[in-house]
């Protein structure tokens, strides 16, 4: 793998994905580069990632310009994750304005699979909606932000797991909390499925592998999923995947800086 960077620049890696830590750790070992990690600050116990790590929001595309260029940065690597649309459009506003490099790391999507029992939606609301008005035991795969547009249809049991506690507790009169962090089994996924008696998942279009087990599991037990489409991102330079080929890409990429 090419590993020739000319001089010392400094990279600001947009995280909070598996990606980012992979990114992190990869690039370390390669000589003239330093890298800040930026998390945004959502989990309680971020995993330690062994570089330089920020946490917070930068204060919109203005914050982010000043931080830029406070810090000396050369090349922005946006590899936040797939919904982070926000982040990833800060991002590219302020590629815009200062000149900067950017390049985006695009998780694969999942594909359908025969089986698969997939109805799509663009929001929580739909999906709200669409898991109708008869009483139905659902799995949510959402944080507290997410989660509280089920609020409105209370007649449904909940299982809703997420990294941290949901925290206030939502006005829902059946729910169950599992506080866990994946990767998930698949057969730990067909455990909880059946164990809860899931009739419907609800999820986030995320990709990537290490959270497919539930799609899985839930296409063994013919279990409808309400799948939330992925939201737009910005018009700039990606990476498809992060396997030995992305990675080789991404070092090019940093090489040519
Ligand atoms: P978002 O909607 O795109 O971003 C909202 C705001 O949060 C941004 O405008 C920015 O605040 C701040 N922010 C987001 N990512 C940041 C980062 N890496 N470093 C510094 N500030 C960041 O993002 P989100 O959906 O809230 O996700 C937040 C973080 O959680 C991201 O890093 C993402 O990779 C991770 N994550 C998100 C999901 C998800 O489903 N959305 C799932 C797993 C992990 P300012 O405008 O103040 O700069």
């Amino acid at each position: 793998m090419c590993s020739i960077v000319s001089h010392h620049k400094h990279l600001l890696l947009l995280g909070g994905t598996l990606e980012a830590r992979r990114i992190a750790a990869h690039l370390a070992t390669l000589p003239g580069l330093s890298v800040t990690l930026s998390l945004a600050g959502r989990t309680r116990t971020p995993i330690d990632n062994g570089v330089a790590t920020r946490i917070g929001g930068f204060g919109g595309v203005a914050g982010l310009v000043a931080w830029l260029g406070a810090h000396d940065i050369d090349a922005i690597i946006v590899a936040t994750h797939p919904f982070a649309a926000q982040m990833a459009h800060n991002a590219c506003e302020a590629a815009r304005r200062t000149g900067l490099p950017i390049v985006r790391i695009n998780r694969p999507g999942w594909q359908r699979a025969p089986g698969d029992r997939w109805i799509e939606c663009d929001t929580t609301e739909q999906a709200v909606t669409l898991l109708g008005a008869i009483p139905r035991r659902v799995l949510l795969t959402f944080g507290r932000e997410q989660a509280a547009s089920f609020e409105t249809a209370p007649m449904h049991h909940y299982v809703i797991r997420s990294i941290d506690p949901i925290d206030p507790p939502l006005a829902l009169p059946h729910v169950d909390n599992l506080i866990a962090r994946g990767p998930f089994t698949l057969d730990a996924e067909r455990r909880l499925l059946r164990e809860k008696a899931i009739d419907v998942l609800v999820t986030k279009h995320s990709g990537g592998e290490a959270t497919r087990p539930k799609l899985e599991a839930a296409r063994e037990l013919g279990i409808e999923v309400i799948m939330m489409r992925r939201p737009a991102m910005p018009n700039i330079p990606v990476v498809e995947g992060l396997d030995d080929a992305g990675m080789t890409r991404l070092v090019e990429w940093v090489s040519a800086l």
